[in-house]
């Protein structure tokens, strides 16, 4: 009697650690669902895409790497 009751409690203690890890797993996902909810701009020199937050901003223009953003300073744009 003894030995079921034991299974039974490490059965709800294993049933309470897997409600806890998928609550957990919800919440990861929300933080996902903001970091795609990032505004993404466009390299004014090559286009492509990234996140503003990872732009570099110069004049009201965004740019993906230092590099680009110092051709437009030069203005040697192509
Ligand atoms: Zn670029």
């Amino acid at each position: 009697m003894l030995r079921i009751l034991l299974i039974a409690l490490v059965f709800a203690v294993f049933i309470a650690f897997l409600s806890r890890r998928q609550s957990a797993g919800k919440t990861n996902n929300s933080e996902n669902s903001k970091l795609t909810a990032t505004r993404i701009v466009k390299c004014a020199l090559c286009d492509v895409h990234v996140a503003e937050e990872d732009a570099l901003e110069s004049k009201g223009q965004f740019f993906c790497c230092v590099e680009h953003r110092q051709n437009l300073d030069k203005g040697s744009l192509q």
